[in-house]
């Protein structure tokens, strides 16, 4: 059997470590572009600026979605700039775009994730939209990021919500990759599942005092093994063993309207209830005691989405999805359908 492992090259995580950026660019290059929405600029400006007064870098601002013809032209603009290292920095459109630059110009990449609601910082995957915001493709980079870098002051001071929906993304992580380990006789390692479990251990025995360093808005121990779970585990975990029901349940809801109303890591959360369901998995309980600990989806209610011919409908979405066809290959439309009905209160 094939053995491999992927992962980013380097991860800094402490409160206020955007201080210590220029460090950073230096090791690459001796100009930056920084890849940042208007709107975090506004919000980022002063502590970027104050950290790179050594450094040489222009800005570069990208409201849409990451959109390959957007980034492709923007790319080819970029060319003659003399930009030797791209920074992301913002939430999860602004990081996938900076890194389809960074892999258009052929460039290193930094990424600093100003929230922690998803896995994707540290990832090698890029999830390309159209102009209009529809999903198109993967883009499957060379390498994970060259330096990931998350200030926790910054995720401290993010809304809360978005911390939870990180959680509710890595609660999947342990439990995608073991269904797919046991459908898939391919490339995996032991570091690989040892990091997927590690991620579930370290929310179950962190999650309580990591909520309250964050409601204190005062890091601590718990806070900053669970923020590392979220962005760095929960990647490694996923890349290096692999993804099944939770996340295609979460891609089917948001065919929805009523899915898309909510966050991945929320979408997720409750996937993963339902796969845990199917399979009968005794840790079904502690999950679901931790989702509704942590407020996030644990039924059909939770999410105003009721009507059985929408759910139906969701059934035929989900068992297109080719994690599915990967990892759960007898399931049947009216077993998932029964197990929707247990979520309907
Ligand atoms: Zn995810």
């Amino acid at each position: 059997m094939l053995r491999t492992f992927t992962s980013v090259s380097k991860y800094i995580q402490g409160i206020n470590q955007i201080n210590n950026l220029s460090k950073y660019i230096n090791i690459y290059g001796r100009k930056a572009g920084i890849l940042i929405s208007s709107e975090d600029k506004e919000r980022f400006s002063e502590k970027i600026e104050k950290s790179l007064k050594d450094v040489d870098f222009d800005y570069i601002i990208f409201d849409i979605f990451p959109c390959e013809n957007h980034l492709l032209l923007l790319s080819k603009k970029l060319v003659l700039s003399k930009i030797e290292i791209i920074v992301g920095i913002g939430g999860g459109r602004s990081l996938d775009s900076a890194k389809a630059l960074a892999y258009y110009l052929n460039l290193p990449i930094i990424i600093i994730p100003t929230i922690a609601s998803t896995d994707g910082a540290c990832s090698s995957l890029v999830a390309l939209y159209s102009n209009e915001g529809i999903f198109k493709k993967y883009l499957k980079l060379k390498s994970s990021p060259n330096i990931v870098l998350v200030d926790t002051q910054i995720i401290l001071n993010a809304p809360k919500k978005f911390f939870i929906a990180g959680i509710g993304d890595a609660i999947s992580t342990y439990f995608e990759g073991q269904v797919y380990i046991k459908g898939n006789t391919g490339k995996t390692s032991v570091l690989g599942r040892a990091v997927a479990k590690l991620c579930y251990e370290t929310i179950i025995n962190n999650y309580e005092g990591a909520l309250k360093g964050f409601d204190f808005k005062e890091s601590n121990e718990e806070f900053e093994n669970l923020v590392e779970a979220n962005i760095l585990l929960s990647c490694i975990g996923f890349e290096n063993t692999g993804l099944s029901l939770a996340h295609s349940i979460s891609n089917g809801l948001t065919k929805f309207e009523e899915g898309r109303k909510f966050m991945h890591g929320e979408l997720v959360a409750f996937g993963t209830l339902v796969q845990l369901k199917i399979e009968e998995n005794k840790e079904f309980y502690k999950v679901h005691n931790l989702i509704k600990n942590l407020n996030l989806p644990d039924s059909f209610n939770f999410l105003s989405f009721t009507d059985i011919m929408k759910i139906d409908k969701l059934c035929d979405y989900i068992l297109e999805e080719t994690q599915v066809k990967k990892t759960f290959k007898n399931l049947e439309k009216e077993t998932l359908l029964e197990t929707f009905r247990y979520f309907i209160n």
